[in-house]
């Protein structure tokens, strides 16, 4: 057994045989031909006839939105100009392989040109002329491999289409050798549920029905397992197949703490999803998403109907809206458009709002009429409170407008170590874990050269979760986490140690967390969070947290067995 590492998306854990993807195809020489003009016409009709064939085959098992494309894939492989120009070379002596790699080079220079639909099947014509040179030359096709069994995908990158042409029944797993969590293919694995692996250097050295378990929880694959090992896995997938598939139900612990599961989003649009998928409400609605690109603020008319449209589709559940927060990731140039050197501690959030008073007042009337106007239960918060005046300031503002939940977001080191004074006027505080960990690292999240300082995992980071949990036990406030810590499965069972009573997060990582909440107590959560904080790092935080969680006895198991 060997373990490779690499960046795991999303949580799920796989097992199966390695196919790998075949490599692109080098380009032809062009070298005379040997066999003359018509044995290689033959050849060239053949081959392109055989990757029509094949095509249209594929088509028919993919059905829905693949099956266009890949019909549209071989009718252009047998198009009758393409043809001409693929004889044209072969009559001037060219070999059958120079001809195809020639011809279609030329024509997709030619959409290309075109451009508009045309030119988007230009990249087609890519996969069409290495699958005809395979033939000709008589090895695998590079693209997806379909070996006519489940089987788990090693491929140095996946172009757009193939991740979203993926044969979900097939495809076990994914890892590649390149990429990272950002990439296309990673943003699409995660959208589309794919158990997968991103920048696995050493998956170049898989070979071809090596048995492998894929933990994208752990980011590790790992090699001809134990049985002990693979049945490990299957009971881990069966449970999160089981708890994805379930209805969902209310966040909560596996003593029956309730700890409420709501939804970050960024436009009313994806409400639905996120009721679909168990929200129990908004704890993070990030408004300045809505006029990022508005070069003047927004009407009290536009916002207000925005506002409704959004709370009406949550019933009488809570939505936690937060103010406009402008700067530095975020730029709202109606709220702030100076020059600063460093934007990240400059004029925003609540300094940018309080600056340009009116702005909040609009927004705030806005939000009041909302609430007037439907059922849902609205809390209001403000982004990057740094003070104990700054709490007071915008909660009384809020009450003002009759706004009766008002609270903020704990983001900076300072209005989290006095978090007990600031609960003293906020109804509630909400841990952005994201700016958090910016301020307490000192490194700007947008800079991709400190970005190993950006983890929420750093015991520094989650001391100060501690001291906002702390006050809100003791001043008995509720106090959530929104950034991305609370979307992590085992740092979301963490935060919960350190004192939030609920947690926000993308949609889809909803059900992962609801399942890890599920397995483990309140003491057992109080107990890794001592784990966590007692560490010297982030990376010995997470793996001592991994390590003692793993030790501890599984309530699941304890209940269906
Ligand atoms: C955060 O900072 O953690 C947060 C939730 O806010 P944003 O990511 O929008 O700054
Ligand atoms: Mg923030």
């Amino acid at each position: 057994m060997t373990e490779l590492r690499g960046v795991g998306i999303g949580q799920g854990v796989a097992q199966g045989p390695v196919v790998r993807m075949a490599e692109a195809l080098p380009a032809p020489e062009k070298t005379p031909s040997a066999v003359g003009a018509d044995a290689e016409r033959t050849r060239a009709r053949e081959a392109v006839a055989a990757v029509a064939a094949e095509l249209q085959q594929r088509a028919e098992t993919a059905g829905g939105s693949a099956q266009e494309v890949l019909e549209a894939q071989a009718m252009i492989a047998e198009d009758p100009t393409l043809q001409d120009e693929v004889d044209t070379r072969i009559d001037d002596g060219s070999t059958a392989e120079w001809a195809v790699h020639d011809a279609f080079a030329g024509f997709r220079a030619t959409l290309e040109a075109v451009g508009g639909y045309l030119g988007e099947r230009a990249a087609d014509l890519d996969d069409i002329a290495q699958r005809v040179l395979a033939r000709l030359r008589g090895v695998d096709a590079p693209g997806v491999p379909d070996p006519g069994h489940p089987f788990v995908l090693v491929a140095r990158d996946l172009a757009p289409a193939d991740t979203a042409l993926l044969n979900l029944e097939q495809v076990l797993a994914l890892i590649t050798t390149d990429g990272g969590p950002t990439s296309h293919t990673a943003i699409l694995a995660r959208e589309k549920g794919i158990v997968a692996i991103v920048g696995a250097v050493e998956a170049t050295t898989l070979a071809n029905g090596t048995t492998v378990i894929v933990d994208a929880a752990a980011g590790t694959v790992t090699t001809d397992p134990s049985a002990a090992q693979l049945e490990r896995a299957e009971a881990r997938a069966a449970a999160r197949a089981a708890a994805v598939d379930a209805p969902p139900s209310p966040g909560s612990l596996a003593d029956g703490t309730a700890i409420a599961l709501l939804a970050n989003l960024g436009k009313p649009a994806d409400a639905a999803e996120a009721v679909a998928r168990g929200a129990e409400g908004v704890g993070l609605f990030r408004t300045e998403f809505l006029f990022l690109s508005a070069s003047q603020a927004p009407t009290v008319a536009e916002q207000s109907a925005t506002y409704r449209e959004l709370l009406a589709a949550f019933g009488d559940k809570k939505v936690v809206v937060r103010m406009l927060d402008a700067g530095a990731d975020k730029p709202l140039a109606f709220l702030n458009d100076a020059h600063e050197e460093n934007p990240a501690l400059g004029l925003r959030g609540l300094r940018s709002l309080r600056a340009s008073e009116d702005i909040l007042r609009e927004q705030l009337t806005a939000l009041a009429e909302a609430d007037a106007a439907t059922n849902a239960d609205l809390w209001v918060m403000a982004p990057m409170v740094t003070t104990v005046e700054e709490t007071k300031y915008f909660t009384d503002l809020a009450r003002e407008y009759g706004l009766k939940t008002a609270g903020v977001m704990v983001e900076v080191p300072a209005s989290a170590l006095l978090a007990d004074r600031v609960l003293a006027h906020a109804d509630f505080a909400s841990i952005g874990t994201n700016d958090l960990t910016q301020y307490t690292m000192a490194a700007d999240r947008m800079l991709g050269s400190v970005a190993g300082f950006q983890d929420p995992w750093h015991p520094a980071v989650l001391r100060l979760v501690g001291e906002v949990g702390a006050a809100g036990a003791r001043t008995g406030k509720p106090v959530g986490v929104c950034g991305e810590a609370a979307a992590d499965p085992l740092l979301a069972l963490v935060l919960v140690g350190l004192g939030a009573t609920s947690l926000s997060m993308a949609p889809s990582a909803l059900a992962d967390v609801r399942l890890a909440l599920s397995e483990r107590t309140l003491d057992e959560a109080r107990s890794l969070a001592e784990v966590a904080l007692a560490a010297d790092d982030a990376a010995g935080a997470r793996n001592a947290v991994a390590e003692a969680a793993a030790a501890l006895p599984s309530h699941q198991k304890e209940t269906t067995s």
